[in-house]
């Protein structure tokens, strides 16, 4: 199989200016180095950096202080802006072709063309072109997309860089058709236009052409549409693992070129994997060809002894290793900032410190140590000694995400570390990046994240995301699980009219919130006491420790309610014996509402005198003949215990009172004819009522005649 590579082939200028930016700003700092978006479209280069420490965020706000670098396919207008008084450094890694077309379409917005934009809708590269006009560009595929374009007036063209000319050109064609004024902008990049030409040339060339490149990357994708319209199979491959063996069957040449984002070593790998694919079509040849030999052999010399299958080689063979495998070795020795590793088969292998961990390590030994067996990737061979290139930091994120990935099937509890509060929530240590967003942090939401930085969490995996390294994780969903476990086990327990110690945890205006042993129960207003409560807070505090009788269970709706005042004597237990109707009573005014007044006989105790039962004469309101704490005689009309009700009269009292006067003074009478009538009802003649109508004092308790039949 002869394999022809593309000239033009690895980065292009702009991906490299924006790895070399992001490469030199990890050496140098600010740090922690922040890319926005990604970087560059390709995932095994955004793998790597961030395994060195580069973090990927979706938006400026969740920029830390550091670096924040913008990606070479641009941003909008104005990103970053503002951010260094947060202490981050912007740096714009915009490549500088992309800049052009953001400028050409910004151009011709202000000049009064209706933008079009050709490219791919949500790439984005084109949205952040589009921003530049103020979000006026209207962007179209192609030339199908044109009776999209709104308006008659004249139009200005600019392109995604990587589109293909031809399609900008059947654009322009079309509007010029429908009679608009067409002013064309050259914005294609050079490099991926001399790229789609050559890749159109080396079609013609092979059987088959392999375009290695990031699965996100338009000029990858545009070459392969450039090779299959030649009428040549053509696949695009982001790693080497993606190369199926059956592609090469029966193809004696194979082409191979790669998109702007591809780093060389990408292609390297794809290289040694045909190789190998060829290697092991040929050993399978030989093998099959040597059967057939033995076959026929056997037939002829049956006779002959058979001859052993493996000549013993008198030596132990030393393995070949590939790059990117993934293999166990003990470490042999720390040897300054290296660590020599033993990977078996006489073969050794050493860790940079650079390759120990993702971060900067002064003292390998704080990670490894001597007789440690450990996970290591392989990152290449020495080509004069043959020492392997190891690297333990990247056999660490394979194993993070492995677990990750099996945390994720089974839904099972990650424990990470935080290590920083981000707009809008925390981040973990999970072997890779984690983000628990605010409303996972908790049961209930929490404010002020800061606390929780530096604490160990136990995490489940809300979504996981490779290719994207996106990790989302939640404290929340484990707390919640916990309360559902605890829950089962306490409603287990819990019986109606029980007796259970408790906590207040929180106090509303309907009542206090109670935990009885990791469930929460709701202590009413109306059940803290006998006496009409008004705020719970006058009865219990938070944190105080109760005992409370369970009311109430509602397992379906997980409500428990709970009372207090049923740990005290029911002061309506017995309330007909102790207030009978007819009786004369003395109570205070304890409320006062538009139909009467609220008296209270004794504590939990308490009963109505309606409007029509305060006085003789017509009162229209409670507070025209009475006062909160008034201390007054009244008469009960009705009791009703199961309704906790009284009703009360102090008209038909004061009428019993003056009866009851009247009668003693008849008996006085009798006894002496010296008494005057005014004597006799002074006390009446200047009670509360005459009182209240002159403005002055209520007459006192003592002062008031007593009732006879309860004396
Ligand atoms: S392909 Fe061209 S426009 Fe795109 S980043 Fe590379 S050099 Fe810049």
């Amino acid at each position: 199989m002869k394999v022809v590579i593309a000239q033009d082939i690895g980065f292009c200028l702009g991906v490299r200016q924006a790895v070399e930016t992001v490469e030199r700003t990890l050496n140098e700092g600010p740090w922690p180095v922040q890319v926005l978006g990604s970087l560059i479209h390709n995932h095994q280069v955004i793998r790597s950096l961030e395994t060195r420490g580069v973090r990927m965020i979706r938006e400026p706000g969740e920029a830390e202080s550091g670096t924040l670098v913008l990606p070479s396919h641009g941003s909008p207008p104005d990103t970053g802006s503002g951010m260094g008084r947060l202490g981050v450094k912007v740096i714009d890694a915009t490549c500088p072709l992309v800049a052009r077309a953001q400028a050409a379409a910004r151009r011709l917005d202000e000049a009064g063309y209706q933008v079009v934009l050709v490219g791919d809708r949500g790439h984005a590269e084109v949205v952040a072109i589009a921003a530049w006009t103020g979000g006026r560009a209207v962007v179209v595929r192609d030339e199908s997309e044109v009776p999209q374009v709104p308006g008659t007036g004249p139009v200005g063209i600019v392109a995604q860089t990587t589109q293909r000319s031809e399609v900008v050109e059947g654009v322009a064609r079309r509007l010029g058709e429908a009679g608009r004024e067409v002013k064309v902008e050259d914005t294609l990049c050079p490099i991926t236009r001399r790229r789609q030409q050559e890749a159109g040339e080396l079609a013609k060339k092979v059987d088959l052409v392999l375009v290695v490149g990031g699965r996100d990357s338009a000029n990858t994708r545009r070459l392969v549409e450039v090779v299959r319209e030649t009428g040549v199979p053509a696949h695009a491959i982001e790693t080497a693992s993606d190369l199926d063996p059956r592609w090469l069957d029966g193809v004696d040449r194979v082409g191979v070129t790669a998109g702007a984002s591809t780093p060389d070593w990408a292609i390297e790998e794809v290289l040694g994997r045909m190789r190998q694919i060829e290697e092991a079509a040929e050993n399978q040849a030989g093998k099959e060809a040597g059967e057939l030999q033995a076959t026929s052999g056997e037939r002829e010399q049956s006779d002959q002894p058979p001859a052993a299958e493996h000549e013993p080689s008198g030596s132990e063979a030393v393995p070949m290793f590939d790059r990117g495998q993934f293999v166990q070795g003990r470490v042999m020795a720390i040897d300054g900032t290296d660590v020599l590793i033993d990977v078996g088969g006489k073969s050794e292998g050493v860790i940079t410190s650079s390759e120990l961990a993702g971060r900067p390590i002064a003292d390998p030994s704080s990670i490894v140590n001597v007789g440690d067996l450990i996970a290591v990737v392989v990152l290449g061979t020495d080509e004069k000694d043959g020492t392997l290139h190891l690297s333990k930091r990247l056999a660490d994120v394979e194993l993070a995400w492995q677990r990750l990935e099996s945390a994720f099937q089974q839904g099972g509890i990650i424990e990470a570390p935080v290590t920083a509060q981000v707009k809008g929530g925390l981040v973990t240590d999970v072997g890779v990046r984690g983000f628990i967003p605010s409303s996972q942090v908790a049961l209930s939401f929490v404010r002020d994240l800061k606390p929780y930085v530096g604490r160990t969490l136990q995490l489940k995996l809300l979504e996981l995301d490779r290719a994207e390294r996106r990790v989302i994780l939640s404290a929340r969903a484990v707390l919640e699980e916990e309360q559902a476990r605890r829950d089962a086990e306490v409603w287990g327990k819990l019986r109606e009219g029980e007796i259970v110690p408790g906590t207040v945890k929180r106090l509303t205006d309907f009542g206090a919130f109670v935990d009885i042993g990791g469930v929460d129960g709701l202590l009413h207003v109306s059940e803290l006491s006998w006496q009409r409560v008004v705020h719970p807070r006058d009865v219990v505090q938070e944190g105080q420790e109760v005992k409370c009788k369970i009311l109430r269970l509602d397992p379906e709706r997980k409500r428990i309610s709970l009372g207090l005042k049923q740990l005290e004597g029911d002061p309506w237990q017995d309330v007909e014996q102790r207030y009978p109707v007819g009786s004369i009573v003395e109570g205070s005014v304890v409320s006062l509402a538009s139909f009467g007044a609220f008296v209270q006989l004794e504590q939990g105790v308490e009963g109505l005198v309606h409007l029509s039962e305060l006085s003789d004469r017509r009162v229209e309101r409670a507070d025209q003949v009475v006062a909160m704490g008034d201390r007054l005689r009244v008469k009960v009309l009705k009791v009703n215990r199961a309704q906790k009700r009284l009703s009360l009269s102090r008209k038909e009292a004061d009428q019993e009172i003056e009866r009851a006067a009247l009668r003693k003074y008849m008996a006085q009478q009798k006894q002496t004819e010296r008494v005057t009538l005014g004597e006799v009802f002074g006390d009446l003649f200047n009670g509360r009522e005459g009182a209240k109508a002159d403005g002055g004092e209520p007459a006192s308790p003592a002062d008031t005649p007593q009732d006879p039949e309860r004396d």
